[in-house]
């Protein structure tokens, strides 16, 4: 496919700065550069192909770590110096291991600083397992084909009874066992939004929302 590049400001040295977007989470992955060639080959293949600065060369961003980026849509901005790239990506973005390349905390308004920083592996791997689990819903309805559809109530006493048992681990102050009956809480949980028919994307959305409920 031919694209108008017309609009597109390319630097002294041809290359323009494009931001990577993680089109399921939203989550900004990484920043590199593309010249024409690797905005060319990125089109043509539908994986993204950048300018590696430092090597002098064209670089198939997960060529040798199998980290690859599958393209979903090219946008630039309101004056053409900068693309954003929103991609499927496979594995870490980061060559470090990392799900983003945006994990050195530089500074913050101070008041979160003995904060935890958020791993950001775990909406890679809450997404993994939500479409293992609708993949087994899918196998199991395929299964089922003339016989009634399954209740939900097998599923809620399940989530009753993990949520019972998260308790007593709590209770215990035993902290392994916490992680080990939250986990399959949240499994639970991830079962009931398939059910429902709705993705971790949604949950997002609503997450994002939240603020803490001060107590009074
Ligand atoms: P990859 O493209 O993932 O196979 O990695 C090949 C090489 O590209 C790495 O050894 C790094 O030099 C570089 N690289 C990969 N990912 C990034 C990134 N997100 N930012 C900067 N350099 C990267
Ligand atoms: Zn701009
Ligand atoms: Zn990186």
């Amino acid at each position: 496919m031919k694209i108008d590049i017309s609009k597109l400001k390319f630097d002294d040295r041809g290359l323009i700065p494009a931001i990577v977007q993680d089109v399921k989470t939203d989550k900004v992955l990484m920043l590199a550069y593309m010249n024409g060639t690797s905005l060319a080959r990125t089109v043509e293949t539908g994986y993204t192909w950048f300018w590696s600065r430092s090597r002098q060369e064209l670089w198939n961003k997960g060529a040798t770590s199998g980290h690859t980026q599958k393209v979903h849509s090219i946008t630039y901005d309101c004056d053409g110096d900068a693309l954003l790239v929103k991609v499927e990506q496979k594995g870490a973005a980061c060559h470090t291991g990392n799900y983003s390349c945006f994990f050195n905390p530089l500074w913050n308004s101070g008041s979160g600083e003995s904060l935890p920083v958020a791993d950001n592996r775990l909406p890679q791997v809450i997404n993994e397992l939500y479409k293992q689990i609708v993949c087994y819903q899918e196998k199991q309805k395929e299964a089922r084909k003339l016989l009634p559809a399954p209740s939900q109530d097998k599923l809620l006493t399940e989530l009753g009874a993990n949520t019972t048992r998260t308790i007593l681990a709590s209770k215990n102050s035993d902290a392994d066992q916490v992680v080990y009956e939250m986990g399959d809480l949240w499994y639970h949980c991830l079962v009931l939004l398939a059910y429902h028919n709705i993705t971790p994307g949604e949950m997002l959305v609503e997450m994002a929302g939240r603020k803490v409920e001060e107590e009074k």
